[in-house]
């Protein structure tokens, strides 16, 4: 089953008789996430979410995806971009890996995408509009895993942000083998002296050298598998729900 919808571990002779209903891009980054999580948790997340999620879809509406390799280059902030390995990706950048990946998939027929988001710091929305004026036959859905549902009732840790709870909880129940929790800063995090931009009447990128010592914001420490399974539980259906509708029906 996993070949007819992941594309990471699929082969074409798997795909080639099969008709798709819509292409899932899980999109993430490489940057560090406190001291304790990978490089690579923005792209594990979204695309161990996706496979779930259209194998759900498969089975409970008969709408098939294929969810595409993750990308791993993602927006960055100051005070993040220049801490080791981490890799920021420009906008022009990001929107033609974008571009090449809408205009391979048109002409092979495909007409619909979800990009299922795993980076905070990653927007697509003006490159979608930029994309229905060139493709106005190819729809673009973009939704961002983490702020689907909120924490609150889950987790215990009221600022929860980067490398936190949540996504350590999440890590520990998918990828339990990759997360060592006794490696974790606190991920004590430092608000603006502006008061404005702290009570959000303005925005500007945190400068995250400033931000927090450990490259996480929100306490990881009381991160669990269970908290995490519970949370996913809930999500999932969800994200099913959106592949299935987005797949098989129209906008209008
Ligand atoms: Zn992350």
């Amino acid at each position: 089953m996993n070949k007819e919808i992941d594309l990471s571990v699929s082969c074409y002779g798997a795909v080639k008789d099969l008709h798709y209903d819509v292409a899932i891009l899980p999109w993430g980054s490489t940057e560090p996430h406190n001291f304790h999580l990978p490089y690579s948790t923005d792209c594990i997340i979204p695309q161990i979410i996706a496979v779930k999620a259209a194998t759900i879809a498969l089975k409970e509406f008969g709408v098939r995806c294929m969810v595409m390799p993750p990308i791993p280059l993602g927006s960055q902030n100051p005070g993040q971009h220049n801490l080791s390995f981490c890799i920021h990706t420009r906008y022009e950048t990001q929107y033609a890996i974008l571009v090449d990946i809408v205009v391979s998939l048109h002409n092979q027929g495909m007409r619909k995408l979800i990009i299922l988001n795993g980076h905070g710091g990653n927007n697509f929305k003006n490159m979608i509009r930029d994309l229905a004026f060139n493709y106005p036959d190819f729809l673009i859905v973009e939704s961002d895993w983490f702020s689907i549902l909120s924490g609150k009732n889950y987790f215990e840790a009221i600022i929860d942000d980067h490398a936190g709870e949540l996504e350590t909880s999440v890590m520990m129940y998918l990828r339990p083998d990759l997360v060592d929790l006794n490696m974790a800063g606190n991920g004590e995090s430092q608000p603006f002296a502006i008061a404005a931009l702290n009570e959000k009447i303005g925005w500007t990128p945190r400068r995250w050298d400033h931000a927090t010592k450990d490259t996480g914001v929100g306490n990881p420490k009381k991160a669990n598998a269970n908290k995490g399974e519970k949370y996913i539980t809930d999500l999932l259906p969800k994200i099913a729900r959106l592949f299935a509708e987005v797949g098989k029906g129209e906008l209008y």
